[in-house]
């Protein structure tokens, strides 16, 4: 899709749009609803992100990591539930051993070796990418967050987007199917960042691209800033459908937090394909706070979303997990 194209998506009514890319994702992806387990392990993270409450500046968080057993209840309540992947999340914490991850995705392994398991622990040197790919590890999260260099090195303080650009290279290169994406209605973020994020994307050739509206979260620099929209949001989502038709598209937990009762069915009208409920443990859910009143999407949310954009999935409400 070329800049001008997207320029005019952009600007042609919301609801023929949607049809459009409704339409794409049914052709080529038809109506199962992927539905994959998230389990925020740490909360540590080096990074001061100005968006996001893991930030190393922000002291009013209670920092945690939990253990390898309670990360295997999380797993074992997550394949029973009957999610197809496993997602180990954590901010990015260089002290944290490669060895120990790999250990995790080991252990999925061995007990689940039909489970895929996707890693987002931000970046690392591209030995450690290796170690976990060899592993077992088959995705990477890892958002390119604003295709504008000004802008990420600004809101990455010590960042930049050459480095950020050349994790994605390095973990396409290694064999992962890799994972991008970017936030809507960041600070200082204009529409024109938005086109170059959508053409980024088309060029890295993501298997997945995460969108979420900015949500601020209250102990970070942005606190009191403006919501993104919801709105613009779908529309986004819309159009990375029909840029790139069998990208995998989630409906993130940021748009079920803005809109708790319509944001995520929304998302799967707009395009998406993907849900992301958490299977962190209960203990250490409101310790993952990257935004404020962030919605926890369990089983039963997932499935009256996925029930009300009409589609189907491999869940069942007889196997919701507390
Ligand atoms: S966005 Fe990720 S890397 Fe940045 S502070 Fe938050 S958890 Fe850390």
């Amino acid at each position: 899709m070329q800049r001008s194209e997207i320029f005019e998506l952009l600007s042609i009514p919301h609801e023929e749009l949607r049809l459009q890319a409704d339409l794409m994702r049914k052709k080529v992806l038809g109506d199962h609803v992927n539905v994959r387990a998230l389990i925020e392990f740490s909360n540590f993270c080096i990074c001061n992100c100005r968006y996001c409450g893991l930030r190393r500046a922000n002291t009013h968080l209670r920092r945690y990591c939990i253990s390898c057993e309670e990360l295997m209840q999380a797993v074992d309540a997550a394949v029973s539930a009957g999610t197809d992947t496993i997602v180990l999340q954590s901010g990015e914490n260089p002290a944290q051993p490669a060895e120990q991850i790999a250990e995790y995705v080991r252990r999925i392994k061995t007990r689940h070796p039909h489970m895929a398991v996707t890693l987002s622990v931000g970046e690392r040197s591209r030995e450690e990418y290796a170690l976990w790919k060899a592993a077992g590890a088959d995705r990477f999260l890892i958002k390119h967050e604003t295709a504008n260099p000004r802008l990420y090195a600004d809101l990455h303080p010590g960042r930049s987007l050459r480095e950020r650009l050349r994790a994605l290279e390095d973990l396409a290169d290694l064999g992962y199917v890799v994972g991008s994406g970017f936030i809507v209605g960041v600070p200082g973020q204009s529409i024109e960042d938005i086109v170059e994020d959508i053409l980024l994307v088309q060029d890295l050739k993501v298997g997945m691209c995460g969108v979420g509206p900015f949500v601020p979260q209250a102990d970070t620099p942005f606190s009191g800033q403006q919501r993104g929209s919801v709105p613009l949001t779908l529309r986004i989502m819309s159009i990375l459908r029909l840029a790139l038709p069998s990208v995998h598209l989630p409906a993130t937990t940021a748009l079920a937090t803005l809109d708790p009762v319509q944001g995520q069915c929304d998302g799967l009208r707009a395009g998406g394909n993907v849900l992301m409920p958490s299977f962190t443990p209960e203990a250490y859910r409101k310790d993952y706070r990257i935004y404020d009143n962030k919605k926890r999407v369990g089983i039963n949310d997932a499935i009256a979303a996925i029930k009300a954009a009409g589609r189907t999935c491999s869940l069942t409400e007889e196997k919701e997990m507390s």
